[in-house]
């Protein structure tokens, strides 16, 4: 199948989705997750209507985004993110920042961007799953780090990510999501100054249960470029 006709497919389901959490389309933000895809085929994602694209390693981000030009509306990161690699990172600047989940990480964050005169707006990764295998602040110390993001003048805390569990088992997935919901609630209710406004949550397998759950911008990948070459995919 086409991208154009897999995108086509895959609002429908949003649209449906999103009527059944009571919400409209334009309520949730859509992130095409464009990693291990090569640029031509982003081309054809955004002629076909992407305007948020999403990927995970910085230096693919670097290869690939300066080839696609200002075609797209917003460019996400949503890897992990290594100290090391936060500079060509910025330089890139991605309008959101998916995937912040340890203190080292903030402060040095948060410095970089002292230093090149930017706010720059993120999420805080929990792991509500408990598996090892993901990154995320765990929900215990998430009010925490959150307090910690907050005394940053450079970065705006604007919600909460995280990879829902890998598992067929709904109700255990409506667990990783609700989860995040409540955390965004937990951290609101301490710091009403805040501005939570993203709940990203959803990727190609749960989305729609996401969506139900509170979830305002999804990370889809598979079900619009399909799948991904197995050797490129590494986490
Ligand atoms: C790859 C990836 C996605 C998209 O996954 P699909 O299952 O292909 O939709 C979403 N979020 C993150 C963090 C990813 O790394």
């Amino acid at each position: 199948m086409e991208i154009k006709s897999r995108l086509h497919d895959v609002e429908a389901k949003l649209a449906k989705a999103a009527e059944k959490a009571g919400k409209k389309r334009e309520d949730i933000k859509l992130l095409a997750v464009t990693k291990t895809h090569n640029v031509d085929e982003i081309k054809t994602g955004i002629e076909a209507g992407i305007e948020y694209i999403g990927e995970n390693k910085v230096q693919e981000a670097a290869d690939k985004l300066p080839l696609l030009k200002a075609a797209y509306k917003e460019f996400h990161f949503i890897g992990h993110l290594q100290t090391n690699k936060i500079n060509k990172l910025l330089r890139l600047r991605p309008a959101l920042i998916h995937s912040i989940d340890n203190l080292h990480l903030v402060e040095q964050l948060n410095s970089k961007c002292a230093k090149m005169s930017i706010n720059q707006e993120i999420l805080l990764q929990v792991n509500t799953s408990g598996e090892e295998s993901k990154f995320g602040v765990s929900p215990e110390d998430a009010l925490e780090l959150a307090a910690a993001i907050r005394e940053c003048d450079n970065l705006i805390l604007k919600g909460l990510m995280t990879i829902g569990r890998f598992t067929q088992d709904e109700r255990a997935l409506r667990e990783s999501f609700s989860c995040l919901r409540e955390l965004k609630e937990l951290i609101k209710s301490n710091y009403p100054d805040l501005d939570l406004k993203w709940l990203s949550m959803g990727m190609s397998n749960d989305f729609e249960i996401a969506i139900e759950e509170g979830a305002n911008l999804v990370r889809l990948g598979t079900v619009i470029f399909g799948q991904r070459a197995c050797a490129l995919e590494k986490k």
